[in-house]
């Protein structure tokens, strides 16, 4: 393993010793805790602190280097219509942004029938190998005929391998489920593999995806078109993705995906409004350095804080933050994913097709060179002939493409994104105590997924690490997380 290590600066401390050894913070007095990002990560930090302490935690900072709060939770906005730009989809066991809703006032946005039951096609740079009905018919009944005969007509494709991706899935959610269980029986985790391990998840990180469904006995078809498929949506990324953020993107094609009325990133802006925090935007923090049993950040303002605790909440990866001494972690790729908006129309001539409306709505795509572009998707219809799409590639598209692709082009939004760890298998995680001290990693957490959910549990695990080391207890409370029902509307609502 190459370059395992990378040397982010001078000197590594690695001394993860058992809680309530770290020094960093002043006995008798609340200490503030400095957070870097306000992602759903960082917002989620806030408020588990909040929630589990009374007196042990000061003032609390969130310093965030865009002028608006969420990161890759964001909207765009093309035609004067808003859609999600970032993250989009939640899982209906994500329990922790189902409780966010439910306790900051939120509505839960299920797409409409219409859409979950919209025509899908898998391209392979030549043609459709494969196609479901669409059913453009307002009738309710009508669109269960046409919802029946595309299960029929899958059936037909996959077989029982899709029986066997699902029992995959779903005893990945079930091992998932145990991090929201009471703190009687979970304990609080140091590391991210101990915490998997505990779960039951740690294994799937160690083996790619593909290996762990030719294990679960899935066809080659299912594996090199749908799993392929959905992969190359959610993660970019191809069947050497592991094994559980293989199962967790697979995840995200569940039907009851929902999302947040307004816009995910708002369940970070109400966190932070719920949390007492002092919020400071448009404040990039440049370097992190421990003086005298504290850490000052500093910021690119030209200002300084005081912090008897730092957690960082976002991928250290691509970043130039100083810290003083330095820090080791893994190398880690990030995945960069392109994702285009357009309002416009797709060509029916490039897919060999002789109208828009035999276009799929979603369009998957197979692991091939031919094809530039990961997935299309029509996120509105707003007539016969105009639409808004999102595009997603793995480069950047540059206009003659999309001419070729698209007839009609009257508004284009590219967006870059950073998006989330290249996975390779066996994973390597970064501690979440980065320095054996008090400066925490929430984002160590991203290799085993990157999503919304993994982000809030991996925040609330590192909200307790803090608490326990402060005080050598682990904290109480009242709350039974696990008292979830398997109903999405049985959320626990004394959160
Ligand atoms: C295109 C795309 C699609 C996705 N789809 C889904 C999906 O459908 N469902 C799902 O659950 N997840 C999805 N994800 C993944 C999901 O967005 C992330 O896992 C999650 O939002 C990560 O949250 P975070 O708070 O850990 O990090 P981030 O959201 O990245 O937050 C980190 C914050 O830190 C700030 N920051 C960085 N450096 C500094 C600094 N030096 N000083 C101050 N602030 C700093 C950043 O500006 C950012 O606001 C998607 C991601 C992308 C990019």
């Amino acid at each position: 393993m190459k370059n395992l290590h990378l040397l982010l600066s001078l000197i590594l401390i690695s001394t993860t010793t058992v809680t309530a050894t770290a020094t960093a913070v002043d006995s008798g007095s609340s200490p503030t805790v400095c957070i870097i990002g306000a992602g759903i990560g960082g917002s989620s930090v806030a408020h588990f602190l909040r929630r589990y302490s009374t007196s042990e935690i000061g003032t609390i900072r969130i310093l965030e280097r865009n002028d608006v709060v969420g990161g890759r939770m964001a909207t765009v906005t093309i035609s004067g219509q808003t859609f999600e730009a970032g993250a989009s989809i939640l899982h209906p066991k994500n329990y922790h942004a189902l409780n966010y809703t439910k306790y900051l006032n939120l509505s839960v946005r299920q797409p409409p029938r219409s859409e979950s039951d919209s025509c899908f096609g898998i391209w392979n740079g030549r043609n459709f190998v494969f196609k479901t009905l669409s059913s453009s018919s307002n009738f309710p009944i009508f669109q269960r005929v046409v919802s029946f005969a595309n299960s029929v007509l899958i059936f037909f494709r996959y077989g029982f391998s899709l029986f066997r991706m699902n029992s995959f899935v779903d005893s990945t959610v079930s091992n998932f489920l145990k991090y929201y269980e009471g703190f009687e029986s979970r304990p609080v985790f140091e590391t991210a593999e101990e915490m998997l391990k505990w779960s039951g998840l740690y294994n799937l990180t160690t083996r790619t995806l593909q290996e762990e469904l030719i294990d679960a006995n899935l066809s080659p078809r299912l594996i090199e078109e749908l799993a392929t498929v959905i992969t190359r949506i959610n993660y970019g990324q191809s069947m050497s993705i592991s094994g559980l953020a293989g199962a967790v993107s697979l995840a995200g094609s569940s039907p009851d995906l929902w999302s947040v009325e307004g816009g995910n990133r708002r369940m970070a802006v109400e966190l932070i409004n719920h949390s007492d925090v002092k919020l400071h935007l448009n404040e990039e923090v440049k370097s992190v350095s421990f003086i005298e049993q504290k850490y000052q950040l500093n910021t690119t303002k030209g200002k300084s804080y005081q912090c008897g605790i730092t957690v960082v909440a976002t991928p250290l990866d691509e970043l130039k933050i100083q810290f003083i001494p330095g820090i080791s972690i893994p190398e880690r790729k990030l995945q960069h994913t392109y994702t285009t908006f357009i309002r416009g129309v797709l060509n029916p001539a490039y897919f060999g097709l002789g109208s828009v409306s035999e276009i799929p709505q979603l369009i998957g795509t197979v692991e091939t060179p031919d094809v530039p572009f990961s997935s299309i998707s029509v996120l509105k219809q707003h007539k016969e002939n105009d639409m808004s799409y999102k595009v997603f590639s793995r480069k950047p598209l540059d206009d003659e493409l999309l001419d070729r692709i698209f007839s009609v082009r009257n508004e284009t939004v590219k967006i870059d994104w950073a998006a989330y760890p290249h996975y390779h298998a066996p994973e390597v995680f970064a501690p979440f105590i980065l320095d054996g001290q008090h400066l925490y990693y929430v984002n160590a957490f991203e290799n085993a997924a990157s999503t919304m959910e993994t982000s809030a549990v991996a925040a609330e695990n590192i909200a307790r690490l803090i608490l326990s080391r402060l005080t050598g207890e682990i904290p109480s409370s009242s709350v039974e997380l696990k008292s979830f029902g398997d109903d999405a509307d049985d959320v626990h609502s004394d959160l």
